[in-house]
């Protein structure tokens, strides 16, 4: 047999393959875009999918916009306004994007708007991508923040398109995200529609109990207590610099309000959303014998550590993260979730606790 030629990809084809690599379904836009929403400092984002996300995106925000000089850059390949360098990276990065690659990637496998208008300019303006084609930009009449719209997400790769599942899991998978943008940020108002039909609306008043309600509805919201946990030696509300772990916040549900899988356990390490099991395995180990056999909690908290002792800097789609310190860790999550029940009197401590 002959060896093969080796050819140099055409770019096309390198920028689909690549964008399979970010954009795995419609969920995998929605997070981009509702990040994107929050780096802008949004204090409203709405989100509104058609079919599950597979016929139609929209994420509205209320942040500092886009000007329109600004437009075609925000869409091209590598261009953020988020980080100038490595150095940048290496200090470690505040917003939740930096790698300039959403925008640019969406809009080579779907078609694509962004329209924006920052608060003190007279007007807005648009700019449109399909399937990597660029136009040009456009005035358009809007109020101030940013609209991206994403429509016929996949229509020019089929082979991704083949892979997404029904029209109800896709939207599943995008509740997921929303929800979890909305309990990281009751201070912001997130909303969610499918197919015309509002799923849920946070207040965006700060108050995370408020977040609860409006997406798990009254009987969790009523059933969760409150976690506040600080390592030994602080003071109420302080930070011990050097301790692993700086705070535990957040809340947890009654053991008796309960549901069949564990995907109402939401945990968050510097405020990123994360899948960590051992912080689920530390929540559920501090419920002990308290819950019904295959039951789990609800519970969404916020896990506080020293910048330098966590990697997030990884793959965008990954929502696992590396603690250096991970016995310290779960020992902290599961000594704050018992503490939080103890309190409410659901649990007997069996040890001294220190
Ligand atoms: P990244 O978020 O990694 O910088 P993106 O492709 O997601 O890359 O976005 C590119 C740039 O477009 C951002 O750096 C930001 O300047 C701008 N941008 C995108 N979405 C918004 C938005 N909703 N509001 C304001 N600016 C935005
Ligand atoms: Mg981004």
């Amino acid at each position: 047999m002959e060896p093969p030629d080796i050819e140099r990809l055409d770019e096309r084809t390198v920028q689909r393959i690549a964008a399979g690599e970010v954009v795995e379904r419609p969920a995998s836009v929605v997070k981009e875009l509702v990040e994107n929403s929050l780096d802008a400092g949004a204090s409203r984002v709405a989100v509104s999918v058609e079919a599950g996300g597979t016929e139609g995106i929209r994420v509205r925000d209320d942040g500092v916009g886009i000007p329109d000089d600004q437009l075609e850059a925000a869409v091209a390949e590598h261009a953020t306004s988020k980080i100038g360098d490595i150095e940048d990276l290496d200090r470690g990065v505040a917003t939740l994007g930096f790698r300039g690659e959403a925008l640019y990637t969406v809009g080579a496998v779907s078609r694509l708007t962004v329209r924006s208008r920052p608060p003190d300019a007279q007007a807005g303006a648009e700019i449109t991508v399909a399937g990597g084609d660029v136009g040009e930009v456009r005035p358009a009449g809007c109020p101030a923040g940013t609209t991206v719209e994403v429509d016929d997400l996949f229509y020019n790769t089929p082979a991704r398109e083949k892979f997404l599942k029904r029209t109800a899991t896709e939207f599943d998978h995008v509740n997921t995200v929303v929800t979890g943008y909305a309990l990281a940020n009751p201070d912001v108002a997130v909303s969610l529609e499918h197919d015309g039909r509002e799923t849920f609306a946070t207040e965006g008043n700060g108050d995370l109990r408020s977040a609860v309600l409006a997406v798990y509805g009254r009987e969790v919201a009523e059933s969760m207590i409150d976690v506040a946990w600080t390592p030994d030696g602080a003071e109420a509300g302080g930070v011990v610099d050097d301790a692993p772990v700086q705070r535990v916040t957040g809340l947890v549900s009654h053991p008796e309000t309960t549901r069949s899988t564990r995907e109402y356990l939401s945990t968050y390490v510097n405020g990123r959303y994360v899948t960590a099991s051992a912080l689920r395995e530390a929540t559920l180990a501090a419920y002990g014998g308290q819950l019904a056999p295959d039951r789990y909690p609800f519970a969404v908290l916020f896990v506080e550590v020293p910048a330098g002792d966590v990697d997030v800097n990884v793959h965008p789609r990954k929502l696992e993260v590396r603690f250096d310190e991970e016995p310290a860790v779960r020992d902290a999550v599961e000594s704050a979730v018992e503490e939080a029940l103890l309190d409410y009197g659901l649990i007997r401590s069996t040890a001294p606790r220190g």
